[in-house]
C-alpha cells in the first residue's frame, strides 16, 4: 500500500453512499488531501442493495431541504461524471386505508405546501387512474408527490466517488481502518491494515461513515454512536410483460412499498416487529453479503401485497432479498462532530433512508466541517442528541426492533416508543405511577406526561383529533392556572460551572448579564456567532464563583459540548450534575399557600422575590427553591437532592391535597407554556434562529461587554428584523395544531407553525411561528394589521395573531 499517504487533512472511513458523498462535497469545497478508505469494495456494505426510493418530503423543513438537494444532485451527477445514477422522476403516491391515516397524509400534504414541495391530494378514483394495477379496495385517500423518484443506489455512490476523485480525493479500497488515534482530546489520525500490510495516516479529522460497523469503531474512542443493524426485506418478481414505469407506491397501513424496476415489481416491507441483526459481530469477510431468507417473517406483508397488487399472484418471485441496515433509537440519522473527541465527525445510521439522505447530508456535513458550524439547523440529526447510555447494545437491540416499523406506522402526535423503556427514571417514578402517571420518554427519561383519573385506562389512545388524555390535560392545565399543580421535571439537564474564571466564562457564553448577586436566577441564551440560539437556559448564581445551569433534558450533551468547546484555558470545571437533584415545580396561585404548610421559610415577595433562589427547609429536609416559572404562574421549582426527594414530594403532596393540589404532567406544562408564548428549543428556537427575531431581545445585554454573538445582535439591530416570532390562536376551538402547519398571511403561505398545543385557558389551539417581514424591520402594527389563517390538513382556519403573549401579556401573575 505504498500509494497511501502518511498525512491527510481528513480520512473518511467507509465507501458506502455516505462516505462517497462526504468526500465529493469536501472536494467540491476545494479541500485537498482527502483520503477515503474502504475495507472491501465501494458500496459493498448496505448501499449496493437499497431499493433506491428518493422521496423528497421529510418530517421537517430542513430535512426536506436536504432530500430535495439529494434529488437535484442525483439528476445532475451524470452530466458531471458520465456515470448514470438511474434517477427517474416517476413521482410517488401514498394511500390511506383509515380515516386517521387520511388525516396524517393530508397533514403531510399541507406540510409539503409549506415546504414548497409539489403535491396533489387524490381521491380513490384518482389513485386508480394514476396507478391502474392497484386494487383500491379500502383506500380512502391518496397524496401524489410528482417530483419524487427512484434511482440506482450503487451508481449514485460510484458517481459521487468519481466526482470526488476528479477533484483530487484519494479513494482506496481493500484498506480497513483498525483504529482512530487521538491525543489530548483530539483526533491525530488512523491506523490501517490491508492484506498483511499496515500503517498510519496522520490527520486532524476523521469522518466515521462506517454504516453498521460505525458503532463499534466509534466505541474504541469512547464516542457514542448508537445504532444497530436490522434485517430489511424486499422481494422482486419475475419480468412482468408490458409493465411500464409507475410512480413509487406506499401503502403504509400494510407496511409496504411498491416500485417498478426494469419491468419487474418490487415489494418492500417495514414490518412492525423487525429482526435485529449482528448481535455477535459482523463477519470480517462481509462484502456484498445477503442474509438468509425468512419467508415466514415476510409472509403477512406478501399476503396483503397480493391483495393490493393482484399481479403479484401471477408473477413468480425472482428475488427474495434480505439485507442489513443500521437503525437508530429515534429513526433519525447522525451527523456532526462527536462531543467526546475533537475532529471525530460522523455521518451514519440512516434508517433505510440513506440513499435519499446522503446527498444532502454529505453537503451539510462538508459545510459544517469547513465552517465549524452547521449551515442551518440540523438539531434533529445532530450526533449530540445521542445519550451515552444509548450505546448499550441490549437497549439498541430492543429499540430497533420497533424503529424499523415505526417508519410506516401512523406518526401520531405524542406517539411514544414501546420498547426499551424505563432506563432513566426519576427517584419519584413509583410514587407518580401509583398516582396514575402515564409516562412518555425523552432522552431515555421516563416522564409523567399526564395523570389518569382513578379507574381510567392508563394508556395512550393515539389520534390526530383529541386523544384520550385531552380532558386530563385540561384539568391539570386549569389547576395550574387557578389552583396549584405539582410537576416532576427531574429530566432537566443540570450543569455546574465552578472556578476562579466562572463569571468571565459565563459572561462570554451567555447573552444576558451574568454578573448578578448570588441567588439571582437569569434567563438567557447561549448564542453562536450568527446570533442563532445554541441553548436556552436559566442560570442561577449560587456563589461568587459558582453557577448552576438548567437546560432541557434532550439538549444536555449538546450544551455540555458547547460549553467545553468554548472553555479554552479558563480556570473552571464543567460538571453534569443532572442525576443528583430532583426538580419539583409547584405552580399556581395557591403555590405559596402549599409551601406555607411544609416550610417555615418566608415566601412573600419581599423575602423571596421572583427570579431568586433560596435554600429552604421543607418537611424535615433541605432544598433550594427557585422562583421561576415555565407555565406563567406564581410558583417555585424545588431542587432537592435525590436522597431526600421522596420525603419532600410526600410532604408537599400531603400538605397540598387539602388545598386542591393536582399532580400535573408534561402535556399540561407544554400547553401552559405555549399560552405564555414561551419558546421551546428545537422547535421555536434553534441555532439558525436569530435571538432578536425570536423575540428574546429582552434577555440580551449588549452593554455588558463582549460575548459570543454580540456583533450579530448589533448588526441585526442596524438592519432590522427579517422575520418575527408570533403567537397564533385558532378562532375555531375544534382543530388542533402540532407543528409544521402552514401559516397564511393575507391569504398566502408565508411560513409554518414551529410548535403547537391546546390553550385550555385561551380556548383554542395555539401555535408559534415566524412571519417574514415584508421589509426589514416591518412595524408591529403592519404585521398585526394583516389577517392570518392556518392550513390544518387542507382546511383553512382563521387565526388571531399576536406578538405579545396572549395569556397574561404583562407577566403579572408570576410576580403576584
Ligand atoms: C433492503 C434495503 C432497502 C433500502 N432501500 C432504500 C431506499 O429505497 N431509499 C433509501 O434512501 N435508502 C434505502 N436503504 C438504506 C440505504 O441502503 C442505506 O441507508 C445506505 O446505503 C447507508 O449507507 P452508508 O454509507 O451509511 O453505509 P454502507 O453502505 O454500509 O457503507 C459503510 C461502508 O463502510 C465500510 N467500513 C466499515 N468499517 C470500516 C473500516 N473500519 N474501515 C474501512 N471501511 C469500513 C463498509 O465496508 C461499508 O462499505 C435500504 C436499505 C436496505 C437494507
Amino acid at each position: 500500500m505504498t500509494d497511501l499517504p502518511t498525512k491527510a487533512r481528513v480520512v473518511i472511513i467507509g465507501g458506502g453512499i455516505s462516505g462517497c458523498s462526504v468526500a465529493y462535497h469536501l472536494a467540491e469545497l476545494g479541500w485537498i488531501d482527502i483520503v477515503l478508505l474502504e475495507r472491501k469494495q465501494l458500496t459493498s456494505g448496505t448501499t449496493w442493495h437499497a431499493a433506491g426510493l428518493v422521496g423528497q418530503l421529510r418530517a421537517s423543513q430542513n430535512m426536506t431541504r436536504l432530500a430535495k438537494y439529494s434529488a437535484d444532485l442525483y439528476t445532475r451527477l451524470e452530466a458531471e461524471t458520465g456515470l448514470a445514477t438511474g434517477f427517474r422522476q416517476c413521482g410517488s403516491i401514498t394511500v390511506a386505508l383509515t380515516e386517521e391515516r387520511k388525516e396524517e397524509i393530508l397533514r403531510q400534504a399541507s406540510m409539503a405546501r409549506a415546504f414548497d414541495v409539489e403535491v396533489n391530494e387524490l381521491s380513490p378514483d384518482e389513485v386508480k387512474a394514476l396507478y391502474p394495477h392497484m386494487n383500491i379496495d379500502g383506500v380512502v385517500a391518496g397524496v401524489h408527490l410528482p417530483k419524487d423518484g427512484q434511482a440506482d443506489p450503487a451508481n449514485i455512490a460510484l458517481a459521487l466517488a468519481k466526482g470526488a476523485r476528479a477533484r483530487g480525493a484519494k479513494i482506496v479500497e481493500q484498506v480497513k481502518v483498525t483504529g482512530v488515534t487521538e491525543a489530548n482530546g483530539r483526533v491525530t489520525g488512523v491506523n490501517w491494515q490491508s492484506a498483511g500490510d499496515e500503517g498510519h495516516i496522520a490527520a486532524d479529522m476523521v469522518v466515521n461513515c462506517g454504516g453498521m460497523w460505525g458503532r463499534d469503531l466509534a466505541a474504541q474512542n469512547g464516542v457514542t454512536l448508537p445504532l444497530h443493524a436490522c434485517e430489511h426485506f424486499y422481494i422482486v418478481t419475475e419480468n412482468i410483460p408490458d409493465l411500464a414505469q409507475m410512480p413509487v407506491l406506499r401503502v403504509p397501513d400494510e407496511c409496504a412499498y411498491y416500485k417498478e424496476d426494469a419491468g419487474k415489481m418490487m415489494l418492500g416491507a417495514f414490518e412492525p416487529v423487525a429482526k435485529p441483526w449482528g448481535m455477535n459481530g459482523i463477519s470480517e469477510d462481509f462484502c456484498f453479503d445477503q442474509l438468509p431468507e425468512d419467508f415466514d417473517h415476510f409472509e403477512p406483508i406478501l399476503e396483503m401485497g397480493v391483495n393490493r397488487m393482484p399481479m403479484l399472484a401471477e408473477a413468480g418471485i425472482h428475488t427474495f432479498f434480505n439485507g442489513p441496515e443500521s437503525f437508530t433509537p429515534d429513526d433519525r440519522y447522525y451527523l456532526g462532530e462527536a462531543p467526546e473527541l475533537k475532529g471525530y465527525w460522523i455521518a451514519a445510521g440512516y434508517n433505510s433512508v440513506g440513499i435519499v439522505s446522503s446527498g444532502g447530508a454529505g453537503m451539510a456535513l462538508a459545510q459544517w466541517m469547513n465552517d465549524g458550524e452547521p449551515p442551518f439547523d440540523l438539531w434533529e440529526i445532530d450526533i449530540r442528541r445521542a445519550q451515552p447510555f444509548q450505546k448499550n447494545r441490549r437497549y439498541l437491540r430492543e429499540r430497533v426492533s420497533e424503529t424499523l416499523g415505526l417508519l410506516y406506522a401512523d406518526h401520531f402526535p405524542y406517539r411514544q416508543p414501546e420498547t426499551a423503556r424505563g432506563v432513566r427514571r426519576s427517584p419519584l417514578h413509583e410514587h407518580l405511577k401509583a398516582k396514575g402517571a402515564v409516562f412518555g420518554e425523552t432522552a431515555g427519561w421516563e416522564r409523567a406526561n399526564w395523570f389518569a383519573d382513578p379507574g381510567q385506562e392508563r394508556e395512550y389512545r393515539y389520534s390526530w383529533k383529541r386523544q384520550n388524555w385531552f380532558d386530563n390535560q385540561r384539568a391539570e392545565h386549569m389547576a395550574m392556572r387557578t389552583g396549584v399543580g405539582l410537576l416532576d421535571m427531574t429530566s432537566f439537564g443540570k450543569i455546574r460551572v465552578d472556578g476562579r474564571d466562572a463569571l468571565a466564562f459565563m459572561q462570554t457564553v451567555c447573552a444576558n448579564q451574568m454578573d448578578v448577586d448570588p441567588g439571582r436566577i437569569v434567563y438567557t441564551q447561549m448564542l453562536n456567532a450568527r446570533g442563532g440560539i445554541e441553548c436556552d437556559l436559566t442560570v442561577t448564581r449560587l456563589a461568587e464563583n459558582s453557577f448552576f445551569l438548567v437546560v432541557p433534558g434532550a439538549t444536555l450533551q449538546r450544551d455540555l459540548a458547547w460549553l467545553r468547546r468554548h472553555v479554552g484555558d479558563a480556570a473552571v470545571t464543567i460538571l453534569d450534575v443532572t442525576a443528583s437533584e430532583v426538580v419539583l415545580p409547584l405552580m399556581g396561585p395557591k403555590a405559596r399557600d402549599v409551601l406555607a404548610q411544609v416550610s417555615p421559610n418566608d415566601f412573600s415577595n419581599e423575602a423571596h422575590p421572583f427570579g431568586m433562589a433560596r435554600e429552604i427547609e421543607i418537611g424535615m429536609g433541605l432544598a433550594r427553591a427557585h422562583r421561576v416559572t415555565y407555565v406563567g404562574e406564581l410558583g417555585w421549582e424545588i431542587y432537592v437532592s435525590s436522597d431526600q426527594a421522596a420525603h419532600v414530594w410526600e410532604s408537599i403532596v400531603e400538605a397540598g391535597e387539602p388545598l386542591g393540589l393536582k399532580l400535573c404532567g408534561l402535556h399540561a406544562m407544554d400547553s401552559c407554556r405555549i399560552e405564555k408564548a414561551f419558546r421551546h428549543f428545537g422547535h421555536d428556537i434553534t441555532d439558525e434562529d436569530h435571538v432578536l427575531e425570536a423575540g428574546l431581545g429582552f434577555a440580551v445585554k449588549t452593554k455588558k461587554g463582549d460575548f459570543i454573538g454580540r456583533d450579530a445582535v448589533l448588526r441585526k439591530r442596524e438592519e432590522g428584523l427579517g422575520r418575527r416570532m408570533m403567537q397564533f390562536r385558532l378562532k375555531d376551538p375544534e382543530p388542533l395544531l402540532f407543528h409544521n402547519e402552514p401559516i397564511l398571511r393575507d391569504g398566502k403561505i408565508v411560513s409554518f407553525v414551529t410548535s403547537g398545543n391546546y390553550g385550555h385557558a385561551l380556548g383554542g389551539a395555539i401555535g408559534m411561528g415566524y412571519v417574514p417581514c415584508r421589509t426589514p424591520g416591518e412595524k408591529a402594527d403592519d404585521l398585526l394589521g394583516s389577517t392570518y389563517q392556518i392550513d390544518v390538513a387542507g382546511r383553512i382556519v382563521e387565526a388571531e395573531a399576536s406578538l405579545a403573549p396572549m395569556y397574561d401579556p404583562k407577566s403579572e401573575r408570576p410576580k403576584a
